[in-house]
Protein backbone atom coordinates (compact mmCIF):
# COMPACT_ATOMS: atom_id res chain seq x y z
CA UNK A 1 0.00 0.00 0.00
CA UNK A 2 1.31 3.55 -0.97
CA UNK A 3 2.55 5.58 1.94
CA UNK A 4 0.95 8.69 3.09
CA UNK A 5 2.60 11.84 3.51
CA UNK A 6 0.88 14.73 5.92
CA UNK A 7 1.90 18.43 5.07
CA UNK A 8 0.58 20.79 7.66
CA UNK A 9 1.54 23.91 9.70
CA UNK A 10 1.91 21.98 12.96
CA UNK A 11 3.21 18.66 13.93
CA UNK A 12 2.22 16.58 16.58
CA UNK A 13 5.96 16.02 18.15
CA UNK A 14 6.83 12.94 20.17
CA UNK A 15 9.27 15.70 21.91
CA UNK A 16 7.70 19.11 20.77
CA UNK A 17 10.55 22.27 21.66
CA UNK A 18 8.87 24.78 23.55
CA UNK A 19 5.07 25.78 22.29
CA UNK A 20 3.10 22.75 22.18
CA UNK A 21 2.65 21.26 18.88
CA UNK A 22 -0.60 20.38 17.01
CA UNK A 23 -3.23 18.53 19.36
CA UNK A 24 -6.36 17.17 20.13
CA UNK A 25 -8.63 15.00 17.80
CA UNK A 26 -7.38 15.60 14.07
CA UNK A 27 -3.34 15.11 15.35
CA UNK A 28 -4.69 11.59 16.82
CA UNK A 29 -6.27 10.67 13.39
CA UNK A 30 -3.34 12.04 11.45
CA UNK A 31 -1.13 10.06 13.68
CA UNK A 32 -3.42 6.69 13.66
CA UNK A 33 -3.45 7.02 9.46
CA UNK A 34 0.23 7.44 9.26
CA UNK A 35 0.73 4.37 11.70
CA UNK A 36 -1.14 2.29 9.44
CA UNK A 37 0.00 3.32 6.20
CA UNK A 38 3.49 4.55 7.01
CA UNK A 39 5.19 7.87 5.47
CA UNK A 40 6.06 11.09 7.42
CA UNK A 41 4.18 14.12 8.40
CA UNK A 42 6.34 17.35 7.74
CA UNK A 43 5.57 20.84 9.00
CA UNK A 44 6.87 23.88 11.10
CA UNK A 45 8.55 23.27 14.53
CA UNK A 46 6.87 26.40 15.73
CA UNK A 47 10.33 27.11 16.14
CA UNK A 48 12.85 30.24 14.94
CA UNK A 49 16.21 30.43 13.32
CA UNK A 50 18.13 33.41 13.23
CA UNK A 51 18.77 31.90 9.28
CA UNK A 52 16.99 29.44 7.38
CA UNK A 53 18.98 26.78 7.03
CA UNK A 54 16.43 23.57 5.91
CA UNK A 55 17.82 21.54 8.72
CA UNK A 56 15.01 18.97 8.81
CA UNK A 57 14.20 17.58 12.41
CA UNK A 58 13.19 14.01 12.42
CA UNK A 59 11.69 12.30 15.32
CA UNK A 60 10.25 8.74 15.21
CA UNK A 61 7.40 8.39 17.76
CA UNK A 62 6.91 5.04 20.29
CA UNK A 63 4.13 3.82 17.86
CA UNK A 64 6.53 4.33 14.42
CA UNK A 65 5.45 7.38 13.06
CA UNK A 66 8.13 9.75 11.35
CA UNK A 67 7.42 13.54 11.89
CA UNK A 68 9.98 16.03 10.30
CA UNK A 69 9.87 19.77 11.35
CA UNK A 70 12.14 22.83 9.94
CA UNK A 71 12.20 26.19 12.13
CA UNK A 72 11.52 29.52 10.17
CA UNK A 73 12.88 32.49 10.04
CA UNK A 74 11.10 35.63 12.54
CA UNK A 75 10.56 37.61 9.17
CA UNK A 76 8.83 34.25 7.42
CA UNK A 77 7.19 33.91 10.96
CA UNK A 78 6.08 37.73 10.60
CA UNK A 79 4.60 37.75 7.63
CA UNK A 80 3.48 33.82 6.53
CA UNK A 81 2.35 33.28 9.66
CA UNK A 82 0.70 36.14 11.30
CA UNK A 83 0.62 37.65 8.81
CA UNK A 84 -0.85 36.55 5.21
CA UNK A 85 -2.26 33.13 6.88
CA UNK A 86 -4.06 35.00 10.78
CA UNK A 87 -4.42 38.47 9.62
CA UNK A 88 -5.37 38.01 5.51
CA UNK A 89 -6.89 34.42 4.65
CA UNK A 90 -7.90 33.91 8.66
CA UNK A 91 -10.63 37.15 8.65
CA UNK A 92 -10.93 36.90 4.79
CA UNK A 93 -12.34 33.48 4.74
CA UNK A 94 -14.79 34.28 7.81
CA UNK A 95 -16.22 36.71 6.20
CA UNK A 96 -14.44 39.57 7.82
CA UNK A 97 -13.34 41.61 5.21
CA UNK A 98 -13.77 44.73 7.77
CA UNK A 99 -10.88 42.71 9.72
CA UNK A 100 -8.48 41.85 6.37
CA UNK A 101 -4.71 43.27 6.01
CA UNK A 102 -3.44 43.43 2.10
CA UNK A 103 -0.20 43.80 2.82
CA UNK A 104 1.79 43.06 -0.06
CA UNK A 105 4.76 41.93 2.07
CA UNK A 106 2.85 39.45 3.49
CA UNK A 107 2.01 37.92 0.41
CA UNK A 108 5.49 37.54 -0.22
CA UNK A 109 6.47 35.88 2.84
CA UNK A 110 3.28 33.37 1.81
CA UNK A 111 4.52 32.65 -1.18
CA UNK A 112 8.41 32.53 0.31
CA UNK A 113 7.45 30.18 2.99
CA UNK A 114 5.58 27.35 0.49
CA UNK A 115 8.59 27.73 -1.33
CA UNK A 116 10.57 26.75 1.40
CA UNK A 117 8.10 24.09 2.68
CA UNK A 118 7.83 22.68 -0.94
CA UNK A 119 12.02 22.51 -1.25
CA UNK A 120 12.19 21.06 1.96
CA UNK A 121 9.40 18.18 1.94
CA UNK A 122 10.08 17.02 -1.84
CA UNK A 123 13.37 14.66 -0.98
CA UNK A 124 11.36 13.15 1.57
CA UNK A 125 8.59 12.26 -0.88
CA UNK A 126 8.74 8.97 -2.74
CA UNK A 127 7.07 7.58 -6.18
CA UNK A 128 4.05 6.10 -5.49
CA UNK A 129 3.48 8.33 -2.21
CA UNK A 130 0.39 9.73 -1.39
CA UNK A 131 0.44 13.70 -0.30
CA UNK A 132 -2.08 15.24 1.82
CA UNK A 133 -1.77 19.11 2.71
CA UNK A 134 -3.23 20.78 4.98
CA UNK A 135 -5.65 24.13 5.69
CA UNK A 136 -4.81 27.83 4.51
CA UNK A 137 -1.54 28.01 5.25
CA UNK A 138 -0.48 26.04 2.14
CA UNK A 139 -2.88 26.17 -1.03
CA UNK A 140 0.03 27.08 -3.17
CA UNK A 141 2.13 24.30 -1.79
CA UNK A 142 0.67 21.75 -4.82
CA UNK A 143 1.65 23.94 -7.06
CA UNK A 144 5.13 24.58 -6.02
CA UNK A 145 5.59 20.72 -5.62
CA UNK A 146 4.82 19.86 -9.38
CA UNK A 147 7.18 22.70 -10.32
CA UNK A 148 9.59 20.34 -8.42
CA UNK A 149 8.87 17.42 -10.58
CA UNK A 150 6.31 15.71 -7.81
CA UNK A 151 3.71 13.91 -10.24
CA UNK A 152 2.32 11.95 -7.19
CA UNK A 153 -1.29 12.07 -6.03
CA UNK A 154 -1.90 15.41 -4.33
CA UNK A 155 -4.64 16.05 -2.06
CA UNK A 156 -5.55 19.20 -0.08
CA UNK A 157 -7.97 19.76 2.46
CA UNK A 158 -9.19 23.62 4.02
CA UNK A 159 -10.32 23.15 7.43
CA UNK A 160 -12.18 26.87 7.68
CA UNK A 161 -14.98 27.75 5.17
CA UNK A 162 -14.70 29.04 1.51
CA UNK A 163 -16.05 32.63 1.42
CA UNK A 164 -18.55 33.90 -1.07
CA UNK A 165 -17.11 34.71 -4.28
CA UNK A 166 -17.89 38.56 -4.27
CA UNK A 167 -15.77 38.93 -0.73
CA UNK A 168 -12.98 36.93 -1.77
CA UNK A 169 -12.38 38.71 -5.24
CA UNK A 170 -11.36 41.40 -2.89
CA UNK A 171 -7.94 39.52 -2.11
CA UNK A 172 -5.05 40.58 -4.47
CA UNK A 173 -3.96 37.74 -6.79
CA UNK A 174 -7.13 35.69 -5.74
CA UNK A 175 -7.24 34.30 -8.82
CA UNK A 176 -3.53 32.68 -8.95
CA UNK A 177 -4.09 31.48 -5.29
CA UNK A 178 -7.13 29.53 -7.17
CA UNK A 179 -4.99 28.63 -10.42
CA UNK A 180 -2.78 26.87 -7.77
CA UNK A 181 -5.50 25.20 -5.90
CA UNK A 182 -6.54 22.94 -9.38
CA UNK A 183 -2.71 21.79 -8.84
CA UNK A 184 -4.13 19.15 -6.70
CA UNK A 185 -6.04 16.09 -7.62
CA UNK A 186 -8.19 16.21 -5.05
CA UNK A 187 -10.10 19.68 -2.57
CA UNK A 188 -11.52 18.59 0.35
CA UNK A 189 -14.09 21.05 2.35
CA UNK A 190 -15.84 20.75 5.38
CA UNK A 191 -19.09 21.31 4.09
CA UNK A 192 -21.60 21.59 1.27
CA UNK A 193 -21.97 25.80 1.73
CA UNK A 194 -18.26 26.28 1.92
CA UNK A 195 -17.61 23.67 -1.20
CA UNK A 196 -20.28 25.59 -3.25
CA UNK A 197 -18.83 28.85 -2.67
CA UNK A 198 -15.14 27.21 -4.12
CA UNK A 199 -17.22 25.64 -7.22
CA UNK A 200 -19.44 29.33 -8.00
CA UNK A 201 -16.12 31.16 -8.27
CA UNK A 202 -14.28 28.62 -10.38
CA UNK A 203 -17.05 28.81 -12.41
CA UNK A 204 -18.15 32.50 -12.48
CA UNK A 205 -14.56 34.24 -12.49
CA UNK A 206 -12.46 31.58 -13.94
CA UNK A 207 -14.54 30.06 -16.55
CA UNK A 208 -13.62 26.85 -15.45
CA UNK A 209 -16.48 23.99 -15.63
CA UNK A 210 -17.85 22.54 -13.20
CA UNK A 211 -20.02 18.92 -12.79
CA UNK A 212 -21.91 19.15 -9.91
CA UNK A 213 -22.61 16.02 -9.83
CA UNK A 214 -19.20 14.54 -9.15
CA UNK A 215 -17.40 17.52 -7.97
CA UNK A 216 -15.21 17.39 -11.24
CA UNK A 217 -13.57 20.99 -12.40
CA UNK A 218 -12.16 21.10 -15.48
CA UNK A 219 -9.66 24.07 -15.94
CA UNK A 220 -6.81 24.81 -18.88
CA UNK A 221 -6.95 20.62 -19.91
CA UNK A 222 -7.03 19.15 -16.71
CA UNK A 223 -9.16 18.65 -13.76
CA UNK A 224 -9.88 17.92 -10.29
CA UNK A 225 -11.94 16.72 -7.96
CA UNK A 226 -13.56 19.07 -5.13
CA UNK A 227 -15.82 17.60 -2.75
CA UNK A 228 -17.22 17.82 1.32
CA UNK A 229 -15.46 15.62 3.64
CA UNK A 230 -17.22 16.96 7.28
CA UNK A 231 -14.42 16.11 9.71
CA UNK A 232 -15.57 14.82 13.14
CA UNK A 233 -14.48 13.75 16.46
CA UNK A 234 -12.29 11.16 17.70
CA UNK A 235 -15.46 9.93 19.61
CA UNK A 236 -13.68 6.65 21.26
CA UNK A 237 -10.86 8.33 22.41
CA UNK A 238 -12.82 11.17 23.85
CA UNK A 239 -15.35 8.83 25.38
CA UNK A 240 -12.37 7.25 27.27
CA UNK A 241 -11.26 10.99 28.52
CA UNK A 242 -15.08 10.94 29.80
CA UNK A 243 -14.58 8.20 32.02
CA UNK A 244 -11.17 8.90 34.15
CA UNK A 245 -11.34 10.78 37.23
CA UNK A 246 -10.06 14.38 36.21
CA UNK A 247 -13.76 14.38 33.84
CA UNK A 248 -16.01 13.23 36.87
CA UNK A 249 -14.15 16.10 39.36
CA UNK A 250 -14.82 19.20 37.26
CA UNK A 251 -18.75 18.00 36.47
CA UNK A 252 -18.59 18.13 40.07
CA UNK A 253 -16.46 21.03 40.51
CA UNK A 254 -19.08 22.39 38.17
CA UNK A 255 -22.54 21.10 39.70
CA UNK A 256 -21.95 22.14 42.99
CA UNK A 257 -20.48 25.47 42.30
CA UNK A 258 -24.18 26.09 40.83
CA UNK A 259 -26.40 24.15 42.77
CA UNK A 260 -30.27 25.12 41.90
CA UNK A 261 -29.28 27.18 38.86
CA UNK A 262 -28.88 25.18 35.08
CA UNK A 263 -25.36 26.16 33.92
CA UNK A 264 -24.77 26.77 30.36
CA UNK A 265 -21.43 26.65 28.87
CA UNK A 266 -19.41 28.23 25.92
CA UNK A 267 -15.90 26.78 25.00
CA UNK A 268 -14.07 28.67 22.17
CA UNK A 269 -10.87 29.71 21.38
CA UNK A 270 -10.51 33.66 22.04
CA UNK A 271 -11.28 34.29 18.43
CA UNK A 272 -13.71 36.98 16.97
CA UNK A 273 -14.88 34.52 14.45
CA UNK A 274 -16.51 32.59 17.29
CA UNK A 275 -18.97 35.45 18.36
CA UNK A 276 -18.14 36.06 21.53
CA UNK A 277 -19.79 39.74 22.33
CA UNK A 278 -22.61 38.56 20.04
CA UNK A 279 -23.38 35.82 22.26
CA UNK A 280 -22.96 38.04 25.41
CA UNK A 281 -25.10 40.60 24.55
CA UNK A 282 -27.74 37.63 23.92
CA UNK A 283 -27.63 36.63 27.00
CA UNK A 284 -27.61 40.24 28.68
CA UNK A 285 -31.36 39.95 26.06
CA UNK A 286 -32.45 37.02 27.72
CA UNK A 287 -31.81 38.86 31.65
CA UNK A 288 -33.47 41.98 30.37
CA UNK A 289 -36.60 39.76 28.45
CA UNK A 290 -36.91 37.67 31.71
CA UNK A 291 -35.30 39.62 34.70
CA UNK A 292 -37.61 36.81 37.04
CA UNK A 293 -35.41 33.81 35.76
CA UNK A 294 -31.94 36.00 36.07
CA UNK A 295 -31.23 33.60 38.89
CA UNK A 296 -32.21 30.81 37.26
CA UNK A 297 -28.78 30.80 34.30
CA UNK A 298 -25.29 30.80 35.21
CA UNK A 299 -22.96 30.99 32.07
CA UNK A 300 -19.72 29.63 32.34
CA UNK A 301 -17.27 30.93 28.97
CA UNK A 302 -13.91 29.12 28.73
CA UNK A 303 -11.61 31.23 26.40
CA UNK A 304 -8.52 30.40 25.95
CA UNK A 305 -6.13 33.12 24.44
CA UNK A 306 -4.86 33.09 21.14
CA UNK A 307 -2.76 34.61 18.34
CA UNK A 308 -2.18 36.94 20.75
CA UNK A 309 0.75 38.85 18.77
CA UNK A 310 -2.51 39.87 16.21
CA UNK A 311 -4.05 43.49 17.34
CA UNK A 312 -7.31 42.02 16.25
CA UNK A 313 -6.89 39.59 19.05
CA UNK A 314 -6.16 42.10 21.54
CA UNK A 315 -9.23 43.86 20.81
CA UNK A 316 -11.85 41.01 21.46
CA UNK A 317 -9.95 40.60 24.81
CA UNK A 318 -10.65 43.89 25.44
CA UNK A 319 -14.22 43.77 24.34
CA UNK A 320 -15.21 41.08 26.34
CA UNK A 321 -13.65 42.04 29.60
CA UNK A 322 -15.85 45.09 29.05
CA UNK A 323 -19.41 43.06 28.46
CA UNK A 324 -18.73 40.54 30.95
CA UNK A 325 -17.96 43.33 33.88
CA UNK A 326 -20.72 45.39 32.21
CA UNK A 327 -23.44 42.56 32.26
CA UNK A 328 -21.95 41.03 36.00
CA UNK A 329 -22.23 44.39 37.32
CA UNK A 330 -25.82 44.68 36.31
CA UNK A 331 -27.10 41.32 37.05
CA UNK A 332 -25.07 39.94 40.30
CA UNK A 333 -26.25 39.62 43.64
CA UNK A 334 -24.49 39.47 46.72
CA UNK A 335 -24.67 35.30 46.76
CA UNK A 336 -24.50 34.51 42.79
CA UNK A 337 -22.86 35.99 39.24
CA UNK A 338 -24.43 34.93 36.29
CA UNK A 339 -21.39 34.82 33.91
CA UNK A 340 -17.75 33.01 34.73
CA UNK A 341 -15.82 34.41 32.35
CA UNK A 342 -12.38 31.96 32.40
CA UNK A 343 -9.71 33.35 30.06
CA UNK A 344 -7.90 30.27 30.01
CA UNK A 345 -7.22 26.21 28.44
CA UNK A 346 -8.39 23.14 30.07
CA UNK A 347 -7.63 19.57 28.91
CA UNK A 348 -10.41 17.57 27.51
CA UNK A 349 -10.44 15.81 30.19
CA UNK A 350 -11.81 18.26 32.47
CA UNK A 351 -13.66 20.02 29.06
CA UNK A 352 -16.08 16.62 29.37
CA UNK A 353 -16.70 17.00 32.85
CA UNK A 354 -17.56 20.34 32.05
CA UNK A 355 -19.81 19.88 29.33
CA UNK A 356 -21.57 16.84 30.71
CA UNK A 357 -22.49 19.36 33.95
CA UNK A 358 -23.79 21.98 31.70
CA UNK A 359 -27.19 21.90 30.42
CA UNK A 360 -27.03 24.31 27.73
CA UNK A 361 -24.23 24.12 25.15
CA UNK A 362 -24.25 27.73 23.40
CA UNK A 363 -22.21 27.00 20.63
CA UNK A 364 -22.43 30.45 17.81
CA UNK A 365 -19.48 31.16 15.77
CA UNK A 366 -20.20 33.66 13.59
CA UNK A 367 -18.93 31.42 10.22
CA UNK A 368 -16.61 28.09 11.62
CA UNK A 369 -15.04 26.05 9.22
CA UNK A 370 -16.99 22.93 11.11
CA UNK A 371 -16.74 24.06 15.23
CA UNK A 372 -15.38 20.33 16.95
CA UNK A 373 -16.84 21.87 20.40
CA UNK A 374 -20.38 21.38 19.58
CA UNK A 375 -19.64 18.03 18.92
CA UNK A 376 -18.07 17.54 21.77
CA UNK A 377 -20.89 18.70 24.10
CA UNK A 378 -23.18 16.13 22.58
CA UNK A 379 -20.56 13.42 23.12
CA UNK A 380 -20.42 13.93 26.38
CA UNK A 381 -23.86 14.19 27.77
CA UNK A 382 -25.87 11.54 29.88
CA UNK A 383 -28.09 9.63 27.52
CA UNK A 384 -30.73 9.61 29.93
CA UNK A 385 -31.23 13.27 30.92
CA UNK A 386 -29.27 15.29 27.76
CA UNK A 387 -28.41 18.80 27.66
CA UNK A 388 -29.88 20.89 25.05
CA UNK A 389 -27.12 22.61 21.93
CA UNK A 390 -27.40 25.55 20.95
CA UNK A 391 -25.89 26.04 17.55
CA UNK A 392 -25.49 28.63 15.10
CA UNK A 393 -26.33 28.21 11.75
CA UNK A 394 -23.30 29.48 10.28
CA UNK A 395 -20.99 27.01 11.73
CA UNK A 396 -20.04 24.51 9.44
CA UNK A 397 -21.67 21.66 12.00
CA UNK A 398 -24.83 23.02 11.42
CA UNK A 399 -25.37 20.81 7.87
CA UNK A 400 -25.19 17.58 9.87
CA UNK A 401 -26.41 18.68 13.06
CA UNK A 402 -30.12 20.49 11.95
CA UNK A 403 -31.45 18.57 15.37
CA UNK A 404 -29.51 20.89 17.53
CA UNK A 405 -31.30 24.86 18.49
CA UNK A 406 -29.65 26.55 15.25
CA UNK A 407 -30.04 30.05 15.60
CA UNK A 408 -28.74 33.08 13.66
CA UNK A 409 -25.92 34.19 16.15
CA UNK A 410 -25.94 38.29 14.90
CA UNK A 411 -29.85 38.26 16.60
CA UNK A 412 -29.83 38.89 20.14
CA UNK A 413 -32.98 38.05 20.35
CA UNK A 414 -33.18 34.94 18.43
CA UNK A 415 -30.15 34.32 21.28
CA UNK A 416 -32.19 34.55 24.48
CA UNK A 417 -35.46 32.85 22.97
CA UNK A 418 -33.07 30.22 22.42
CA UNK A 419 -31.97 30.36 25.77
CA UNK A 420 -35.30 30.12 27.13
CA UNK A 421 -36.51 27.18 24.68
CA UNK A 422 -33.30 25.34 25.99
CA UNK A 423 -34.50 25.69 29.78
CA UNK A 424 -37.97 25.02 29.08
CA UNK A 425 -37.30 21.72 27.06
CA UNK A 426 -38.93 19.04 28.33
CA UNK A 427 -37.06 15.66 29.13
CA UNK A 428 -38.71 13.65 25.80
CA UNK A 429 -37.71 16.61 23.82
CA UNK A 430 -34.23 16.64 24.19
CA UNK A 431 -33.81 12.79 24.38
CA UNK A 432 -35.13 12.52 20.57
CA UNK A 433 -32.76 15.75 19.56
CA UNK A 434 -29.87 13.90 21.30
CA UNK A 435 -30.36 10.66 19.91
CA UNK A 436 -30.40 12.08 16.30
CA UNK A 437 -27.23 14.13 17.46
CA UNK A 438 -25.24 11.45 18.64
CA UNK A 439 -25.48 9.29 15.66
CA UNK A 440 -23.53 11.56 13.86
CA UNK A 441 -20.99 12.13 16.02
CA UNK A 442 -20.56 8.95 17.05
CA UNK A 443 -20.13 7.74 12.99
CA UNK A 444 -19.09 10.45 10.97
CA UNK A 445 -16.21 10.37 13.27
CA UNK A 446 -12.35 12.11 12.69
CA UNK A 447 -11.32 7.92 11.47
CA UNK A 448 -14.22 7.84 8.82
CA UNK A 449 -12.96 11.42 7.54
CA UNK A 450 -9.94 10.10 7.36
CA UNK A 451 -10.18 7.11 5.45
CA UNK A 452 -12.32 8.93 3.21
CA UNK A 453 -10.15 11.47 2.06
CA UNK A 454 -7.75 9.25 1.43
CA UNK A 455 -9.59 6.03 -0.02
CA UNK A 456 -10.79 8.67 -2.69
CA UNK A 457 -7.53 10.63 -3.47
CA UNK A 458 -6.42 6.64 -3.54
CA UNK A 459 -9.04 5.90 -6.39
CA UNK A 460 -9.21 9.28 -8.21
N1 LIG B 1 -10.05 22.83 23.47
C1 LIG B 1 -9.30 22.34 24.52
N2 LIG B 1 -9.19 23.08 25.66
C2 LIG B 1 -9.79 24.30 25.80
C3 LIG B 1 -10.55 24.80 24.72
C4 LIG B 1 -10.66 24.04 23.57
O1 LIG B 1 -8.75 21.23 24.44
O2 LIG B 1 -9.67 24.92 26.85
C5 LIG B 1 -10.21 22.01 22.25
C6 LIG B 1 -11.64 21.53 22.10
O3 LIG B 1 -11.85 20.38 22.89
C7 LIG B 1 -11.75 21.29 20.60
C8 LIG B 1 -10.74 22.28 20.01
O4 LIG B 1 -9.96 22.77 21.08
O5 LIG B 1 -11.35 19.98 20.27
C9 LIG B 1 -11.43 23.44 19.32
O6 LIG B 1 -11.87 23.03 18.06
P1 LIG B 1 -13.00 23.82 17.25
O7 LIG B 1 -13.20 23.12 15.97
O8 LIG B 1 -14.24 23.99 18.08
O9 LIG B 1 -12.41 25.29 17.04
P2 LIG B 1 -10.98 25.86 16.51
O10 LIG B 1 -10.25 26.29 17.74
O11 LIG B 1 -10.30 24.74 15.77
O12 LIG B 1 -11.33 27.04 15.66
Amino acid sequence: MSRLVVISNRVAVPEARGAAGAQGGLAGALNAALREKGGVWFGWSGQECARFTGTIDRQVSEDGVVTATIDLEPQDIEEYYNGYANSTLWPLFHYRIDLTEYEREYGKGYERVNDLFAESVRPLIEPGDVVWVHDYHFMPLGERLRQRGVRNRLGFFLHIPWPPANLFVSLPYHERLVRSLLCYDLLGFQNNVWLESFLHYCETQLGAEVDRETGEITYEGRSVIARAYPIGIDYEQFMEKGSCGEARQAQQRLESSTRHRTAMIGVDRLDYSKGLPERLDGIARFFERYPDRVRELVFVQIAPPSREDIGSYQNIRETLERKTGRINGVYADVDMTPIRYVNKGYPQEELFGLYRGAKIGLVTPLRDGMNLVAKEYVAAQDPDDPGVLILSRFAGAAEQMPDALLVNPHSSDELAHAIREALDMPLAERKARYTKLIETVRNDNVQRWTDNFIGHLRRI
